[in-house]
């Protein structure tokens, strides 16, 4: 028996939203801004509310989009974070991102900390906190009180609380829509 492969990518959704969209991205706060726009959209497809995407930090370019895609691929590692990342080093042709910033529409949960790490990004932009998404019944992990200082210790400028209450706002949004808290354990 052939075991099945696993094909990661973003959705055709996210290509015609990126293509339509003409706001400039230059800010920080612009690419939250869009991040967040891309988190909420997910919701009407069926991912779960967060969404990320890479820029390039010398031609301040999208490198790479992500939205959540747990639920709808059927895998438990596809949180935004990760799909940008990877879609990334794809469009890089390279499995470290130097010069780059990942603006992600909440805080790395434990997993994606890790991913952010090995992926080599200067910068991590964050919007919601990780406690956000808990309060709505996320489970983040156990990650370390000091991880924004760990990532620190290895180069990795972190922002916290870019547009956190738009952010927030989508998580809130999805709890009131009662769908699924993915985490493995509670399905
Ligand atoms: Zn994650």
């Amino acid at each position: 028996m052939a075991y099945p492969s696993v094909h990661i990518a973003v959705p055709a959704w996210v290509e015609e939203v990126v293509a339509g969209y003409d706001a400039p991205l230059l800010t920080t706060r612009d690419r939250m801004s869009f991040v967040i726009t891309l988190s909420k959209l997910n919701l009407r497809y069926g991912g779960g509310p967060f969404a990320a995407a890479v820029f390039n930090l010398d031609s301040g370019g999208l490198v790479a989009p992500g939205v959540n895609q747990v639920v709808n691929a059927n895998c438990s590692v596809l949180h935004a974070e990760v799909m940008a990342l990877v879609t990334a080093q794809q469009v890089c042709q390279h499995y470290a991102l130097p010069r780059m910033q990942l603006v992600s529409s909440t805080e790395p949960c434990l997993q994606c900390m890790g991913a952010v790490l090995w992926s080599g990004v200067a910068e991590l932009v964050c919007g919601a906190r990780g406690a956000d998404a808990e309060a709505i019944g996320f489970d983040e992990g156990p990650k370390r009180a000091d991880w924004v200082e760990q990532l620190g210790q290895r180069g990795i400028v972190v922002q916290q609380d870019v547009m956190r209450e738009e952010a927030k706002s989508v998580l809130d949004e999805y709890a009131r829509m009662g769908r699924a808290i993915y985490n493995g354990r509670t399905v």
